[in-house]
């Protein structure tokens, strides 16, 4: 017992993450108003073929338990208040990724009259993931970035 604690301990210091580093990362994704072609690539992603829960990377139903807010799609104006709510739910440190030239403002989909425009009009951008849409190696790639010590 004493050697299995003692292995334990040793795997523990012998694995661990450099200081500053975090082991895993939440993303609660929102669909602030897209086309639906980034959800394809960011499922993709997600899914056995790019895999990125191997990294410590998962995407999480609830912003509660979210470090990350990753937006797809331009800001409409019924989903401005969604967006912010999910946003304000989320516990502190907390960072916001946008994905996809609508998401970056490019002003591809939607009248200006039904848009509240690009998501950094309405919170602090910290990544920003281009193309229409990215592939799941860029957007894998880009997420990675995260993991990064900040
Ligand atoms: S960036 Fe392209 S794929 Fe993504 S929501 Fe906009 S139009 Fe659709």
């Amino acid at each position: 017992m004493l050697t299995l604690l003692r292995d334990l301990r040793r795997l523990r210091r012998d694995t661990a993450l450099p200081q500053g580093r975090p082991a895993s990362i939440a993303i609660r994704h929102v669909d602030a108003g897209s086309c639906n072609g980034c959800e394809h690539e960011l499922t993709l992603a997600t899914s056995p073929y790019v895999d990125l829960q191997r990294f410590g990377l998962g995407v999480v139903a609830s912003p509660r338990h979210a470090d990350v807010l990753l937006v797809t799609g331009p800001v409409t104006t019924r989903m401005r208040e969604p967006l912010l709510t999910a946003y304000h739910a989320m516990p502190e440190p907390r960072r916001v990724a946008a994905l996809g030239d609508c998401a970056l403002g490019c002003n591809l989909l939607g009248s200006a009259s039904e848009l509240v425009g690009a998501v950094e009009e309405l919170l602090p951008v910290d990544l920003r993931i281009p193309g229409c849409p990215p592939d799941p190696e860029r957007i894998a790639n880009a997420l990675l970035a995260l993991l990064e010590p900040s």
